[in-house]
């Protein structure tokens, strides 16, 4: 659906940000592109809608070159969601998530219908959340809105540029499970620049991996972590593991088996372990997708640290209700809280 052939980018100061770089993006993929500061991400997402135009080569989308798309023709069919994303203050949620279909004039019924459909799908719908204004929000609920907003007009391209860099580590997992909740239901071709292996590979459909303004190698998770083209890639990837669960080992420092052979030892803690406190609640009837198994809130520690080294997140039931969700992180955060507590801690 968009291809790069041969595309190289030389700034006027001389920089070679790409060089002769060639590469297909599929209809409906989420692709990410990752590599380090510096390496080309951005120069290469900012070229499909031509906010930076080549030196050299050809982009081209649904196999037409971009140079022949009325360029607002072009636009107008590209969401664009960047770090930081600017609501308009004196404007409410619905307002904000309408502005590309108003100008755009849709009919009013539609862009209500729009909106509804929209704030659903990230479980917002029928609530007082979209009569409010930007500021009664935090950072991760406005980031959240711009996402839908770059997704209103229903474009078929949508461009994400570190979109959830800014976060803290719960928003930022949340916004990953609604990006992954509405990929699932709207199937629309996302590029997403991240410098966040974690992130590339919890969400990514193939990641693209690039140093120096070029590609290194492009595959889906598992096959980089499989067969990685070579050095880089392999240690690039090596950090990641935990995400995707193949190789349980360290999560930010702490190693899920440490934790193991911990949590067996201290009787003490799992006496008093209490899943409710860490976990995320949930609305009744919202039940995000990218988890699939339930433990109960009654478990002990021992059984919940086995089942997470095999799970990035988990559902919490209780009297066969879903009552909240957990991910690892949450557990590697309880963790270091009770070491800190027994004066363990590193800090
Ligand atoms: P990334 O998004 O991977 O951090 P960029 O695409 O922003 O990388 O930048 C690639 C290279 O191009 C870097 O060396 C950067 O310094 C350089 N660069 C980016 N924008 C400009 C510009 N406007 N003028 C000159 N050099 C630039």
């Amino acid at each position: 659906m968009i291809q790069f052939e041969n595309v190289s980018k030389q700034y006027p100061d001389g920089t070679l940000a790409l060089r002769q770089v060639n590469l297909n993006i599929n209809k409906g993929e989420l692709f990410v592109m990752i590599g380090p500061s510096g390496c080309g991400k951005t120069t290469m997402l900012k070229m499909i809608n031509r906010l930076i135009e080549r030196s050299d080569g050809t982009v081209r989308i649904n196999e037409r070159p971009i140079d022949e798309y009325n360029i607002h023709e072009l636009r107008w069919n590209i969401g664009y969601v960047l770090q930081q994303i600017a609501l308009f203050p004196h404007m409410t949620i619905a307002e904000n998530i309408a502005v590309v279909p108003e100008l755009r004039k849709w009919k009013s019924e539609q862009i209500k219908e729009r909106v509804h459909t929209l704030l659903d799908m990230v479980g917002l719908k029928g609530t007082t959340y979209s009569d409010r204004k930007p500021a009664e929000l935090s950072g991760g609920q406005q980031q959240r809105i711009g996402v839908l907003r770059a997704l209103a007009a229903d474009p078929e391209i949508v461009l994400m540029d570190e979109p959830f860099s800014a976060l803290d580590p719960i928003s930022r997992e949340k916004l990953q499970d609604d990006i992954l909740d509405i990929q699932r239901q709207m199937k629309k071709t996302i590029v997403f620049v991240t410098h966040d292996i974690q992130e590339a590979m919890k969400l990514g459909d193939r990641i693209c991996i690039m140093k120096e303004g070029q590609v290194l190698q492009v595959g889906t998770p598992e096959e980089l972590i499989q067969q990685p083209a070579n050095e880089f890639v392999r240690d690039f990837v090596g950090s990641s593991a935990p995400n995707k669960s193949l190789q349980p080992e360290s999560v930010g420092g702490e190693s899920m088996h440490e934790i193991q052979a911990a949590s067996g030892e201290k009787e003490r803690l799992s006496s008093k372990f209490d899943l409710e406190s860490i976990m995320s609640p949930l609305s009744p009837g919202h039940v995000p997708k990218s988890a699939k198994t339930a433990v109960p809130v009654s478990i002990t520690l021992p059984d919940f640290v086995e089942i997470m080294s095999s799970h990035d997140h988990l559902l919490v039931e209780r009297d066969r209700q879903i009552i909240g969700e957990v991910s690892r992180a949450d557990l590697i955060r309880y963790w270091s809280e009770q070491l800190q507590e027994r004066g363990e801690g590193h800090e």
